[in-house]
C-alpha cells in the first residue's frame, strides 16, 4: 500500500454542518461543527521519527514512511489525495470554568483513512498552523512539547493504556516563540509538528458547546458520534443515549485506573481534554510520578490548587462526565439513567481499582474486600512516610520469594533501590515491616504459585515509563540536532513490561540534577 492509495472515511465532513466562512482568521463559529483551513506550508520539514506500528494502522511500510512524500505529507506540505483538511469547533471547562469556544487551534484534521482491516483511523496534525480557533495564539507547537507528545502516546500504548496514537514527529524548520515559564523571558525555539491518529478525536466539549448552541447541533453531533463510533449500541434514541453515556462513563473509568497503574499524571484534565472514546488525549504538561506522591501534580499552572494532582484524576474524571450529562441532557430530558451512570462510575472505579492495585501486588482477584483494601491503603502509608518509587518498588518486590520466613533485611536491600533516602529511620522500618508481614501472610493465603504471582506482577507493572527527566534528556539532544536517545526510548518503550538487562540505566529513580529542573518534574501549558 502506498500513500495515494490509502482509502479515506469522508463522513465526518459529509455529515456534520460546515461552517460557510472559508477564509482563515480567528473568530466565534456558531452553527457549524468545524471549519475548512489549510496547513501552513513550512520551510524545511524534516522527519525525526516515526512509529512503525502506528504507521501500520495506516498499513504504511517502513519504506513508506521513508519517502518524500510521507514528510510532505505529514508535515502538512501536500495532501493525500481527496483530503479536505478542517478545524473542529468545541468548548470546554477549563480548571473548573466554562470558557466557552475553544476549538481545534493547532490541530488540523486531514482525513480518516480506512486500513485493510477496515478500521477507520482519523489523522490530525498538531502545530500546522493557525485556524479560526486559534484566538490569539499562532497555532504552532514546539520540538519539546512535540517529543513528549509524540514518544508518550506510544508509550502509553505500548503499556496498554488506552491513547491517541503518534505516526510521526517533524521539525518544520522554522521558528517560534515562547516563554516556557510565563515569567517574561520569550525565546525562539524549534518549531514542530506531530501527526497523530485516533478512531475519534471529539472530546466531551464538543457536546458541551453544541449543547450551548441548539439542541439540533447537539443531535445531529451526538447521532453522527453514536452511529460512527457507537454503532454497537444501536439507533440512536433516549435510551440509546444512556447506554451511550454509560458506556463512555465506562472508558472514562477504566482509562483512569489504567493511568493509577503506571503512575501518570495528565496535567490538564479540562473538559475539553477528555476523549470521548475515553483514550488518554492531548499531551501537555503530563508526568509520571517520581517518589510516589498523590497530591503531586506536574503543571505549575495548578501548583495552587493541585485540581489535577494524580489521586484526582477519578474524582475529576466523575466531574468532567457529569459536565457532559449536563450537555447531553437536552436529548433525554431524564436525569435518572445519567444519575445511574455516574453512579455506576464510582462504584466501578473503586472496584477496579481495588482490583488492579491487588494485580499490582500480585493477587489475580480480590479476596476479602475491606482486608484487602487495608493492605493497599497501609503500603500506600508507607509511600508516604518514606519517598519511594512505586514503578522500581513494584518491579522489586515481585522478586521476592514470600513462601518463606520474612528476612527484613534482605527484603529492604532488594527494596532499596527504590528509596531515595539511604537509611531507613527505625520508626519508618517498623511501618515497613508491618506491611510485609500483612503481605507475606497474604501472598501466602493466595493460591497462585511464586512464579504465576511473579508473572501477573511483572505484566502488571512495567519496568520502563517515560520518566520525566528520560524525556527532558531527549529533547536536549533532539534540540541539538541528535535524535539517537529519542529512537533509543521509543525502542525501549516499546516493551516496557520486558527485562532488558542492557537499559537498566532507564529504570533508575530522578537523580537529583532534575529535581527542580524546569521541563522534568515541572512543566507549564507553553508549548
Ligand atoms: P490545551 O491546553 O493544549 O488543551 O489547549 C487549550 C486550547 O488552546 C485549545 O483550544 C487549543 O487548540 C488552544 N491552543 C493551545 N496552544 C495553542 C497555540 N499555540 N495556538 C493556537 N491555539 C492553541
Ligand atoms: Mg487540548
Amino acid at each position: 500500500m502506498t500513500l495515494d492509495e490509502l482509502s479515506l472515511d469522508t463522513s465526518y465532513i459529509e455529515c456534520l454542518p460546515a461552517d460557510p466562512q472559508a477564509a482563515n482568521f480567528p473568530r466565534q463559529v456558531h452553527g457549524a461543527c468545524f471549519s475548512w483551513v489549510m496547513p501552513t506550508k513550512t520551510s524545511a520539514a524534516r522527519l525525526l521519527a516515526y512509529s512503525a506500528d502506528a504507521a501500520a494502522l495506516l498499513d504504511l511500510t517502513d519504506e513508506d514512511c521513508a519517502s518524500k512524500t510521507f514528510s510532505d505529507v505529514f508535515s502538512g506540505n501536500q495532501l493525500l489525495t481527496g483530503s479536505k483538511p478542517y478545524a473542529t469547533s468545541y468548548g470546554g471547562h477549563q480548571f473548573g470554568n466554562w470558557a466557552g469556544q475553544l476549538g481545534d487551534g493547532r490541530a488540523i484534521n486531514l482525513c480518516s483513512i480506512v486500513n485493510k482491516r477496515g478500521e477507520s483511523w482519523a489523522l490530525q496534525l498538531k502545530g500546522a498552523g493557525p485556524t479560526p480557533y486559534s484566538r490569539t495564539a499562532d497555532g504552532y507547537a514546539v520540538l519539546r512539547s512535540s517529543l513528549r507528545e509524540f514518544l508518550c502516546s506510544e508509550a502509553m500504548f505500548y503499556l496498554r493504556v488506552p491513547t491517541t496514537r503518534a505516526l510521526s514527529l517533524m521539525t518544520t524548520g522554522d521558528t517560534v516563540v515562547r516563554d516556557v515559564l510565563y515569567d517574561g523571558n520569550p525565546q525562539p525555539e524549534q518549531a514542530a509538528v506531530v501527526c497523530r491518529l485516533a478512531p475519534s478525536f471529539t472530546r466531551f466539549g464538543h457536546f458541551q458547546y453544541y449543547a450551548e448552541q441548539s439542541l439540533e447541533l447537539l443531535k445531529v453531533f451526538t447521532d453522527y458520534t453514536i452511529q460512527s463510533s457507537f454503532s454497537h449500541l444501536g439507533a440512536p434514541d433516549k435510551a440509546c443515549y444512556i447506554r451511550w453515556f454509560n458506556e463512555v462513563c465506562e472508558s472514562s473509568c477504566d482509562m483512569v485506573v489504567e493511568w493509577m497503574r503506571v503512575g501518570f499524571v495528565h496535567g490538564v484534565m479540562n473538559t475539553d481534554n477528555m476523549s470521548i472514546l475515553g483514550l488518554t488525549i492531548d499531551y501537555g504538561p503530563y508526568g509520571w510520578l517520581e517518589a510516589y506522591d498523590p497530591s503531586w501534580t506536574p503543571n505549575t499552572t495548578d501548583a495552587n490548587e493541585h485540581r489535577y494532582a494524580f489521586s484526582q484524576q477519578a474524582k475529576i474524571t466523575h466531574w468532567n462526565l457529569y459536565q457532559l450529562a449536563n450537555a447531553i441532557y437536552p436529548l433525554i430530558e431524564e436525569t435518572e439513567g445519567l444519575e445511574l451512570a455516574l453512579r455506576n462510575f464510582a462504584e466501578r472505579y473503586a472496584r477496579q481499582w481495588l482490583l488492579m492495585m491487588n494485580n499490582k501486588l500480585g493477587f489475580t482477584t480480590t479476596q476479602h474486600e475491606e482486608e484487602d483494601r487495608q493492605l493497599v491503603e497501609q503500603l500506600l502509608a508507607f509511600f508516604a512516610l518514606y519517598e519511594t518509587d512505586m514503578t522500581i518498588f513494584f518491579r522489586r518486590l515481585a522478586m521476592l520469594d514470600p513462601a518463606g520466613e520474612l528476612d527484613f533485611e534482605g527484603v529492604v536491600q532488594q527494596l532499596s533501590p527504590a528509596f531515595y533516602e539511604e537509611t531507613m529511620p527505625e520508626a519508618i522500618q517498623q511501618a515497613l515491616r508491618d506491611w510485609l508481614k500483612n503481605y507475606w501472610q497474604r501472598c501466602q493465603q493466595a493460591s497462585t504459585t511464586a512464579s504465576e504471582r511473579r508473572e501477573l506482577m511483572n505484566k502488571t507493572n512495567p519496568k520502563y515509563v517515560l520518566r520525566n527527566y528520560l524525556a527532558q534528556q531527549a529533547i536536549e539532544m533532539s534540540e541539538q540536532g541528535d535524535q539517537s536517545l529519542l529512537h533509543e526510548l521509543l525502542a525501549v518503550l516499546k516493551s516496557p513490561y520486558d527485562e532488558q538487562p542492557e537499559k537498566e540505566h532507564f529504570n533508575q529513580k530522578r537523580p537529583d540534577w532534575a529535581k527542580h529542573k524546569v521541563g522534568c518534574s515541572m512543566l507549564s501549558c507553553s508549548s
